[in-house]
This record gives structure tokens, sequence and C-alpha cells, in this order.
């Protein structure tokens, strides 16, 4: 039997003391006082946290496991300076650690990186090491921590070499994931999210970065932002860039997830992408979190489109699992462990 792996899933309803611990933080920082001590959570707090939304959802949507981080929005890199981001980002990755030691059958730990606008990479090297060493099986890498001013160099630039050779060392993927819009044009997941999931594809066809990580990994989420729509002009920006086809320049290791909300966009996303390069994935519980009125399903029950695609059962079994497998080897490696 498939096993259904949601590749997209973050902790959206963390405990209300984490979140006002945050803003205890913030409000240190901005007073240039020392942040207040983490406050203690109980393991039911978490599991009522969970069991109320994801895992309610996951059963009734009939996945079995989330690949799970923390909250995007609130990763917030432009808040404060380093030092907030790392205390905020090993605060959430513990979090995420606790959930995965409470239900290790349903959630796979993922981290968010400590980066800060005028910071190196550095800090996030340590924290993926401290995390992937906990048992966590991928990141999310921010490609613009200043909050919607696309100032970071782009993803193809040597800025961020020091960290994909310890993706690669470890063997770990990352998803490209902004945070939170700290620019008011820039509606967060409905502008920001889509816009930097666009640029990050487009950074890559301009760049060569697959020639000097051949084995480094993307997932591009909310289905690849405009890409698949698109693909066309992507292929022929492509080769007037005189770049080779995205088959081999882009597409061995980049994958899109199936974050698109409507049954005619994720045909779309089957009919245009390779289906080696889509994985199943819902953000749930996040971005939109209505009943669509034509339909009477949730927006995110993404399930349920990826089972009416006219595609192969070989195809579909891909996308809800050895896809997955394939992208997050230590996840694979975690199931091979249990004999799935
Ligand atoms: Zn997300």
């Amino acid at each position: 039997m498939t096993l259904i792996i949601d590749c997209h899933g973050h902790y959206t309803t963390a405990p209300a003391a984490h979140n006002d611990w945050r803003e205890a933080q913030k409000a240190a920082f901005k007073a240039g006082e020392a942040p207040p001590a983490y406050p203690a959570i109980s393991d039911d707090e978490i599991r009522e946290t969970l069991e109320a939304n994801q895992i309610r959802l996951l059963k009734e949507r009939g996945a079995d496991m989330t690949i799970f981080s923390p909250r995007a929005s609130a990763m917030a890199p432009h808040v404060g300076d380093e030092s907030v981001s790392r205390a905020w980002a090993i605060a959430n990755n513990d979090l995420i650690k606790r959930c995965a030691d409470l239900y290790p059958d349903i959630f796979a730990p993922v981290c968010m990186l400590p980066q800060s606008p005028a910071a190196d990479m550095q800090g996030s090297i340590d924290e993926l090491q401290r995390c992937v060493d906990m048992g966590f099986i991928g990141c999310n890498l921010n490609p613009d921590p200043g909050g919607g001013r696309f100032s970071s160099p782009p993803l193809t630039d040597r800025f961020w070499y020091p960290f994909y050779e310890k993706m690669v060392e470890l063997d770990v993927p990352a998803m490209i994931h902004v945070s939170g819009s700290c620019n008011p044009g820039l509606h967060a997941t409905g502008a920001y999210y889509i816009a930097a999931d666009t640029i990050a594809f487009m950074q890559l066809i301009e760049g060569d970065l697959f020639k000097d990580f051949p084995t480094l990994r993307f997932i591009i989420p909310h289905g690849g932002g405009a890409v698949p729509y698109h693909w066309g002009r992507y292929r022929g920006l492509a080769d007037m860039l005189k770049k080779p086809d995205l088959a081999g320049h882009v597409m061995n290791n980049v994958f899109f997830d199936t974050c698109v909300y409507h049954q005619p966009g994720v045909n779309l996303l089957a009919d245009v992408i390779e289906n080696k390069n889509i994985l199943f994935g819902s953000e749930m519980v996040g971005a939109v979190r209505g009943i669509d009125p034509t339909t009477g399903h949730y927006f995110d029950d993404t399930k349920r489109y990826v089972d009416a695609l006219d595609i192969s059962e070989e195809a579909r079994a891909a996308i809800f699992e050895g896809n997955a497998r394939r992208v997050f080897p230590r996840l694979d490696a975690l199931l091979k462990g249990r004999g799935l």
C-alpha cells in the first residue's frame, strides 16, 4: 500500500505560550533587554494543539504522515538581529522535535533557519547540523530574509554555497520558503509566497547552480508558484539565455508540491511537470483554510485532487510516497527502519 506523505505541513497551531514568548522576545530586543526565559509547555498542550488540528485533518483526509516544520509566516527573519533569529529558530525547532517525538509515525521534522538580513549563513549551517543530529530530515531555506524586499543575492550566488555544502554533506533537501511580508504591497500568502517561488525558479534558470552541486535538492512549494502555468515562457527563456534544456539544467534537482488548491491547477501541474518532480503537499493547516463552495471540500484538501488525476497508479504512488522518499533520503531511512 502506498504511504501518503504530505511534504508540506507547518505547526501553525503552536501553544499560545510559544507565541507569547516571541512577542516578549521582540519587545525585549526593542527595549535593549535580555529576553525572558522560554516558557514551560507540557506535552499535553502540544498534543491538544496537534490532535484538534493537523492530526484530525490528516486522518479525515486519509494521509499517513506530514513533513512538519515551524510556522513559516512567523519565521520573520527580518525581525531583530541574528541573535534574535537564532533564539527563535532554536525555540521553534525544539518544539517541532517534541511534536515528532510525541507522534513519530505522523511527523517527520524539518527545521527553520536562523537567517537574518545582515547575517552570513554560518548560524544556519550550525542550526542545520544541530537539527539533523536530532533526527531532522530537511530544512526550510528563506531566499528573502528581508521579508519582501528581495535584496538578498540570488540563490545561485556564492553567498549561499557554504550552506549548500552542508546540505549536500548531510544529504538533506531544502524547501524554498519565504516568511511574513513586511511590504504592504505584498500579501504574504497570496502574493509574496507565489512571487518568491517563481523568482527562485528563474534564478535557478539564470545560474548554473546544479553544475556545482549535482545532488542539491530544492522543493519549490505552492505548486512551483507561477512556473508550471508559464512553462513555455521558462523553457523559452532558458533557450534565449543559452542554457541547456530545463530537464537537465534544473529539473533533476527541483521539485514542486501540490499546494495549488483546485483541481484544474493540479491537473495542469501533473500535465506539464514530469510526475517524478511532484510531491504531494497540502500546507495544512495553513494559507487557505476555508471550504470551496463549488466543491463542498476544503481548498487545501489536496489529496482529493491527486486522487482524481488521470495518471497511472505508479505515477500517483510516486507523487504520494516515492518522490518524497527520494528527495528526503533521511525519511526513507527512517521508514525503512520501521519496515516500511
Ligand atoms: Zn508553507
